[in-house]
């Protein structure tokens, strides 16, 4: 192991000083050991040969092909000259060309005899040519393994002959050397109870792929090994902090609580938020500091947890604070929970960046006197003037708003940290959470409350905007509400503007005065004014909300049941899903219209697609995972510790799952790998987050 570890890439034969510093700026192949990490990307099926006669099926694909060269020719002159030589099978010919090296390889094609030939078939009007194909005489491949790695190269790498074919001629070599020189990592016990081959023989097989069979083992084992470091040192991490973090304890359920659930809760909560509030109260007991994500789709009745959640801490004499991402959110939150409060002797308070000097002069002192009970606000809430009697719980919603350093300015307003409860509207794919929370524990709300109409999704396209208007028309005769949202783009203000009030101008006269009344807010607008139109929308006297995307997260008016989104090839998946999550919050069936121009991507295809076939927000996020990969939606800074290889967290979950679950089995039984059994573990951990400076804590 040491030797493949520390030997330079130079040292194997074929590699060389050149080579060799090519491979490590190319890529970052330094060592022996880093060559055998350079993972094949896809195999190639060398046992199936296609008949000349099917290539039109395979437009755009390689092919192999198994025949006899007839004849050869060379052609043309100067630039267009070439050679040419027509192959056969028993079902048609073809023409294979090469502009270059000719000499050479017409010396090779020997007519009559049996060749394999491997290449990416071109059509040219009704007939079919392959380019510089790979050809080999059938003899020489007759006992050649059936399948073929290939490997990623670049142009640098081509030119000095480490093409894919050459990176496999190292890696094969080094590959059938190595026997007894890799060690297992992983005890006994993991590798039978989830069958995992050797990590020697996966190495082998990755590059050396003789069957199908062998070369899933190969990758799932690698695969495996790479997830179970990865939730190894996360589980480690939680272990770690729960010891470390006292929390306060709220013992009771405490008067609030009782009182509220018991007689004023407007309904019956769904056996999820049950369970859910269930799994905070267990926490907040402990006097262990709680850190937890909870996750629900939108509409999915987070904020009643959050409601109970702050009362429990209310009931132990402890203040709460409640922080969203946007000032309509803020206000929204503090109009429904001062409602919901009414009966009950606890004072809720409101604090943003609008909130005038008297008013915050006065708020402050109620807070620090603790008569505030329950504080709702924007990040205004981090100011450092802010300061609690004995603050206990804080819950941030929509948490994907917020960085780490601003969470972090939460734990410094009491003696020691506040609870966390972190929500967010945006599910994450399981394979993230348990990745990027997997030191969170995790309540998940998988279940919308009873009686909602399902959302009818449509897609049309610009000419049809006349049939939406028709629909409009028709549910705001029903007494509903319409949303129309326009995208905006940071980085150009004023188009996004423009584009807007060009939208509300038309809107305005298909849909005039007095018939119809329209409220407009967007980013430019005044916080008060943003407010004061919002309200006209969520009592009613206005009919059609136009908008840019500040009404996406959270924004609850019941009675809207159109979502109209324009130009939604411009909009990412996770906040088509926030955008029509604002309607189908009554009774009423909803719907949700998405217009498009006429040329769509394949991505926005995809995306559309998506939201026309489900409403499940998990499903669209795994779709989502698909279709940006994890550092997108993560941030790069995150995804940059997961040093993931091989695995894939779209498509790996349920490696990932196992992965997970062989961790926890090792933790359970010795919390900090101390035994000797598990020395190697040990090490391997040691090792890999030292490879990994900024696995800083991520929430
Ligand atoms: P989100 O999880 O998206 O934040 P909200 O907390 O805003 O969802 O809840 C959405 C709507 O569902 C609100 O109008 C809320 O009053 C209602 N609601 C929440 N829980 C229930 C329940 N158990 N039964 C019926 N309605 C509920
Ligand atoms: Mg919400």
């Amino acid at each position: 192991m040491d030797y493949l570890v520390n030997t330079p890439i130079e040292y194997l034969k074929g590699v060389g000083t050149e080579r060799g510093s090519l491979l490590r700026s190319e890529a970052k192949i330094d060592k022996l050991w880093d060559l055998l990490n350079y993972f094949p990307f896809r195999y190639v099926n060398r046992s199936n040969y296609v008949n000349i006669r099917e290539l039109p099926n395979y437009e755009g694909q390689s092919v192999q092909l198994k025949g006899t060269i007839m004849g050869v020719r060379e052609m043309g002159t100067g630039r267009g000259k070439r050679l040419q030589a027509s192959f056969r099978d028993q079902s048609g010919v073809i023409d294979l060309v090469w502009f270059k090296g000719a000499k050479w390889i017409k010396n090779k094609l020997t007519p009559g005899v049996l060749f394999r030939v491997y290449g990416k078939p071109t059509r040219f009007g009704s007939k079919w040519n392959i380019a510089h194909p790979e050809i080999t005489p059938f003899e020489q491949v007759a006992q050649e393994k059936g399948l073929q790695a290939v490997y990623n190269s670049t142009e640098k790498l081509t030119k000095k002959g480490l093409h894919s074919k050459g990176i496999e001629r190292l890696t094969y070599q080094l590959a059938s050397t190595t026997k007894g020189q890799i060690n297992e990592i992983l005890p006994k016990e993991i590798l039978e109870q989830y069958n995992l081959i050797s990590r020697e023989e996966a190495y082998y097989h990755i590059h050396v792929p003789r069957k199908a069979e062998d070369v899933q083992k190969a990758q799932f084992r690698i695969k495996f090994e790479e997830l179970f470091f990865l939730q190894l040192e996360l589980l480690l991490r939680k272990n770690a902090n729960t010891e470390k973090t006292k929390g306060f304890k709220f013992e009771q359920t405490g008067p609030y609580f009782d009182e509220f659930y018991q007689n004023h809760i407007p309904f019956e909560l769904t056996n999820a938020q049950k369970r859910v509030v269930k799994e905070i109260r267990k926490d907040l007991r402990k006097g262990i500091h709680m850190n937890r994500l909870l996750q629900g789709d939108v509409g999915s009745g987070k904020t009643l947890v959050a409601l109970l959640s702050m009362l429990f801490g209310i009931g132990n004499g402890f203040q709460s604070a409640l922080m969203a991402p946007t000032e309509i959110l803020a206000q929204q939150h503090y109009k429904t929970i001062a409602e919901l409060l009414e009966p009950l002797a606890i004072n809720v308070a409101l604090l943003t960046g609008s909130t005038k000097k008297s008013e915050r002069k006065v708020l402050f002192e109620a807070l620090e006197k603790g008569e505030i009970h329950i504080l709702i606000g924007t990040h205004a809430l981090l100011e450092p003037t802010v300061n609690f009697h004995n603050l206990g719980l804080v819950v941030i919603d929509e948490q994907h708003r917020f960085g780490v350093a601003q969470r972090a300015r939460l734990w410094k307003k009491n003696t020691k940290p506040p609870h966390i409860l972190v929500m967010t509207a945006t599910p994450i794919p399981r394979t993230l959470a348990m990745t990027f929370y997997g030191d969170l524990d995790v309540s998940v709300i998988d279940e919308l409350p009873p009686g909602r109409k399902p959302i009818t999704t449509m897609h049309f396209f610009e000419k049809s905007r006349l049939k939406v208007f028709e629909l409009i028309k028709k549910e705001i005769a029903l007494g509903r509400q319409i949303y129309i949202v326009y995208p905006l783009i940071q980085e150009s203000e004023t188009l996004d503007y423009n584009n807007l009030m060009e939208g509300y101008e038309s809107i305005s006269r298909s849909f005039p005065r007095p018939d119809y009344q329209i409220s407009i807010v967007h980013g430019q607008m005044k916080p008060e004014d943003k407010a004061f139109e919002m309200d006209q929308f969520a009592k009613g006297n206005t009919n059609i909300m136009v908008a840019t995307t500040v009404i996406e997260v959270g924004v609850n008016v019941p009675n809207a049941s159109v979502m109209i989104i324009e130009s939604t090839e411009r909009f990412g998946l996770s906040q088509l899903h926030q955008l029509r999550g604002r309607v189908g919050r009554g009774a009423e069936k909803s719907y949700c219209i998405l217009m498009t121009g006429e040329k769509l991507s394949q991505e926005g295809k995809k995306r559309v697609q998506t939201m026309v076939s489900t409403n499940d927000g998990f499903k669209i996020a795994e779709v989502d995972l698909e279709i940006r990969g994890p550092g997108d939606i993560m941030g790069t800074q995150q995804s940059g510790i997961l040093n993931l290889n091989l695995a894939n967290l779209a498509t790996d979950g349920q490696v990932l799952s196992l992965a997970r679950d062989a961790a926890k089995t090792i933790l359970n039984e010795d919390p900090k790998i101390k035994l000797e059994k598990h020395r190697l573990l040990r090490q391997e951990v040691k090792r890999q987050l030292k490879s990994k400076p900024n696995w800083s804590k991520i929430s």
